[in-house]
């Protein structure tokens, strides 16, 4: 059994722009010269979409995209960053992260690891830092841990004696698994492939990277943050990182849920 203590996240998609498509498009509509300084295609496709609001392609004030973008988080024009979005896979986090974070709907996917068909027999749990840090706390979760696992196991195999009669192998071991996984804990590692918007994205950073949010989800929102600062700086680019008591961080900014 492995004890996992940090979640990974991995950035495993961005946006990119149809830039011949974007030239054909300002042709038609007369425009002469329109370019904006951002390599960033999810920074890109924001102004556009914020341009063609007022159609102000022409003449764009000082500042850029930084200047352009920062006006829209602002003013809380923030259905203009529904345009971009980035995909993630998150792992070594447990089935209480993932409870949490499909709490969030708007302008968010998910694919999460199937505890029917995945046999969880050999799986890893996460253990909290509160309890891993106490010798005798976490001597209790790790024997109850192991204890579950040995349940969970016992459980399967004689389940798949009570569904003996059903032939196609893989049904049986799903009717096996999805009753045995009742008796698994929070603690349960798994993975979610995770796609959202960049105004959800930052709805769930300010709510998640943030003191009163759970330790867990705070590590990924923290990390997922600075991911997306690295990626996308004028649209991220506003959050400052606190440093809390227990060293995990919360973003804070003056654009709150745009
Ligand atoms: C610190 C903390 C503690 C929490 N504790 C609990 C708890 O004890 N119990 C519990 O059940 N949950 C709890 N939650 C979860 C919380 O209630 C939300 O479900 C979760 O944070 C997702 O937020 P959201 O609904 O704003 O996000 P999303 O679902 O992504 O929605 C984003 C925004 O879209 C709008 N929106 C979305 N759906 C609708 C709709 N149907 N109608 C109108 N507007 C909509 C709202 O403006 C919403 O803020 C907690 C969350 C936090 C951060």
């Amino acid at each position: 059994m492995r004890i996992i203590r940090e979640p990974t996240v991995y950035l495993v998609g961005r946006q990119s722009t149809n830039n011949a498509e974007i030239e054909r498009f300002l042709a038609d509509h007369r425009v002469v010269a329109w370019e904006t300084d951002t390599s960033v295609a999810g920074e890109k496709l924001c102004e556009l979409a914020g341009r063609i609001c007022y159609m102000s392609f022409a003449k764009p004030r000082p500042g850029g995209n930084a200047a352009y973008l920062e006006r829209l988080l602002s003013v809380g024009h923030g259905s203009v960053l529904e345009h971009t979005a980035w995909s993630f896979i998150i792992t070594g986090v447990s089935r209480s992260f993932t409870h949490e974070l499909v709490r969030h709907r708007a302008g968010f996917g998910y694919s999460q690891l199937s505890q029917r068909y995945v046999d969880e027999s050999v799986a890893d749990f996460v253990e909290p830092d509160c309890i891993a840090e106490d010798g005798e706390l976490h001597e209790i979760w790790r024997s109850a841990i192991e204890h579950v696992q040995e349940a969970y196991v016992k459980l399967v195999s004689g389940l798949e004696r009570t569904f003996t009669g059903v032939e196609d192998q893989t049904l049986r071991r799903k009717l096996a698994r999805q009753a045995a996984r009742s008796v698994l804990p929070n603690a349960t590692e798994t993975k979610i492939f995770v796609t959202a918007n960049a105004r959800a994205l930052r709805h769930f950073i300010e709510l998640r990277a943030n003191e009163h949010a759970e330790t867990e989800i705070r590590k990924v929102a923290s990390r997922m943050c600075r991911i997306l600062q690295q990626e996308a700086p004028n649209i991220f680019g506003d959050y400052r990182f606190e440093e809390l008591p227990d060293g995990t961080l919360a973003a804070r900014t003056e654009y709150r849920k745009v």
